[in-house]
């Protein structure tokens, strides 16, 4: 009976429309509509469900939150207090003010993005970040496509379609949201030749595998695990060494792929491109957003005659980066011109080398604005801890770093992570052995992972 005289109560979209059009919100009225229509149904779904007892008294202000809501980016901040530096689903590596500027400055307006200017005609789009990959690779040429996944796909399809392409079984990896190199091989138009066992592969497996229908030797860098234990694998120069003897291309899918030693940053040596580049790989694939610390892109860097095919496919021009991440990725490169400055400008390379006294005074002074935000029955810990790099660079190592713990009897620790996490921005910490953490390694403002 009551949710009749409810239903009843609720006034018609017509009637809801106008009174919400008389208090001339900034919204069109088709919008308006819109807000009324979706507002009426939620009410009435409400008191069907008898989750409602009364209307409330202000519906046209309804409209207008839910017109607000309607118009609003589904893109909301995340301050990154996981741990994981390069964390996939929050969009990885953080650009540095000149990527941010470049992009800005693409954005606005049109450039000369495939066009030369010199001499007024078509020009190529790859152009104004390959001479800078070639310097830092050394390899004779690069080609750009929107992520590493594409990289692999285009150099398999383009070098090894309806062929052979060996690999050894130790190195079939995935890769997080769903990147498998036996699944890209197959879509790639390739066969997938698998060599050796999950811990040893030897020269003489791939020898053996080599037949007249062999196209390429494929070498992943088993980025996010590693094999221990009683393991042979076969390096990249003996696996060259091979591939030049019977003339067959071999292409390493590197993903992270440092363009520099990041060793005098107190990091282990991640395999570094020029290197393999140097060892005899004929292409190498690499990620643009990983250690590189630029926008999302793949590089493809090799040799000429196997990049000119490349460029040549037709997927390049399905897969080719826009003039956003072209010109993101062009001022990223142009900061490793000065190395001694990197450090300062790149925040990827910042907050993997941050020091350890520098994240602990950060984290200090947050925990003090959290105790005095939260209070009551909270408990705020600093803490040592380990962050990770992610986007599977650098397998199995954890640095140092310091990090908060939010306890409270009274909650529980999903609860916690739940109430960080709701903030605007959202604040991303993670549960560690039953307990919220908030790693401060990639936190340079105290007050970013303070709930407002
Ligand atoms: C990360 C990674 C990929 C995928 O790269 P995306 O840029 O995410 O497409 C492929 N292979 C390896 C070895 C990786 O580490």
């Amino acid at each position: 009976m009551m949710k009749k005289n409810l239903l009843r109560e609720l006034p018609s979209v017509d009637e809801l429309i106008n009174s919400a059009l008389k208090k001339h919100f900034r919204y069109s009225k088709a919008l308006v509509t819109d807000a009324a229509r979706a507002v009426l149904e939620g009410l009435r779904a409400e008191i069907i469900n008898g989750k409602r007892e009364s209307l409330p008294a202000d519906l046209a202000s309804l409209v207008e939150e839910r017109a607000a809501s309607m118009t609003s980016s589904s893109f909301k901040r995340v301050i990154n207090a996981s741990g994981t530096i390069l964390h996939t689903n929050i969009g990885r590596a953080v650009l540095s003010n000149e990527a941010i500027e470049a992009a800005l400055f693409a954005a606005k307006g049109n450039i000369n993005l495939e066009f030369d200017i010199e001499k007024g005609e078509r020009g190529e789009r790859d152009s104004h970040v390959e001479g800078l990959l070639k310097k830092f690779t050394l390899a004779e040429s690069v080609c750009v496509v929107n992520n590493n996944a594409a990289a692999v796909l285009i150099a398999l399809n383009t070098l090894a379609e309806g062929r052979e392409v060996i690999i050894s079984r130790g190195e079939l990896i995935e890769i997080g949201g769903s990147f498998r190199l036996p699944e890209i091989i197959k879509k790639s138009g390739c066969v997938l030749r698998e060599v050796g066992t999950t811990n040893r592969t030897h020269p003489k497996d791939y020898i053996e595998a080599i037949n007249e229908n062999t196209a390429i030797i494929f070498k992943a860098h088993t980025s996010n695990y590693r094999v221990v234990g009683f393991t042979a694998d076969v390096d990249l120069k003996e696996l060259s060494e091979i591939g030049k003897k019977h003339n067959i291309p071999v292409v390493e899918d590197l993903g992270s792929g440092a363009l520099i030693d990041l060793s005098p940053y107190g990091l282990p040596k991640e395999p570094i491109v020029r290197e393999r580049i140097a060892l005899g790989a004929d292409i190498v694939t690499f990620s643009g957003d990983k250690l590189l610390g630029g926008p999302q892109a793949g590089l493809v860097a090799g040799r000429s005659e196997l990049i000119e095919k490349i460029r040549k496919n037709p997927l390049k021009r399905a897969l080719r980066a826009d003039k956003l991440t072209l010109s993101a990725l062009e001022a990223t490169l142009r900061l490793y011109l000065d190395e001694e400055r990197l450090r300062e400008k790149l925040p990827t390379l910042r907050f993997l080398s941050r020091p350890l006294k520098e994240i602990e005074e950060t984290a200090e002074r947050a925990a003090g604005l959290l105790r005095k935000r939260l209070g009551g029955a909270y408990k705020i810990d600093v803490e040592d801890s380990e962050s990770v790099v992610g986007g599977g660079s650098l397998p199995g190592y954890n640095i140092p770093t310091k990090a908060i713990a939010v306890t409270n009897p009274a909650e529980t620790p999903e609860k916690i992570y739940r109430l960080f996490l709701e903030n605007n921005p959202s604040i991303l910490g993670r549960i560690k052995k039953d307990r919220f953490m908030l790693d401060m390694r990639a936190i340079e403002e105290a007050s970013e992972v303070v709930p407002g």
